[in-house]
């Protein structure tokens, strides 16, 4: 089980290798996503809380990243946050995530991304129920839920 500290070192001392990559241009991420999936997943958007398809949803099945389909979460870590944005307290396998220390709007936060796309996902906080203690917050464009 990944803590806080274990999501520190990956963003300080680098991230877990993926199981493989998948890499396009920006035309061609064009051309499978939807504009608001491009403006969250390539470009680093956020959605407006509570707007997201999944926010308010916990049939079971698994997350997958909306651009390459890599599975990132699964339904059984899915708690309710109420943050407006669909949280998680663990990745479906150690290396499905990627961290990277963001310090834009003058905030230190750690950024999470698809690792075999690098797709932006949304930020992990250390403010997540127990054991791990954390809190992915993840938008909902950036996930397609299979069930
Ligand atoms: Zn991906």
């Amino acid at each position: 089980m990944l803590t806080w500290k274990d999501v520190i070192n990956f963003s300080v001392k680098g991230n877990p290798t993926p199981d493989k990559r998948v890499e396009k241009t920006e035309d061609e991420w064009k051309e499978i996503l939807t504009p608001e999936q491009f403006r969250i997943t390539r470009q680093k958007g956020t959605e407006p809380p509570h707007s997201g398809a999944l926010c308010s949803i916990y049939d079971e099945g698994q997350y997958n990243c909306v651009c390459c389909n890599t599975p990132l979460f699964d339904s059984t870590i899915k708690f309710s946050s109420g943050t407006g944005w669909p949280s998680f307290t663990q990745p479906i396998k150690s290396n499905a995530i990627k961290y990277e220390r963001d310090t834009a709007y003058g905030m230190v936060r750690v950024e999470v991304m698809c690792n075999t796309c690098d797709a932006h996902l949304g930020h992990v906080f250390p403010d997540g129920p127990e054991p791990s203690g954390l809190r992915y917050c993840i938008n909902s464009e950036s996930m397609v839920l299979e069930k």
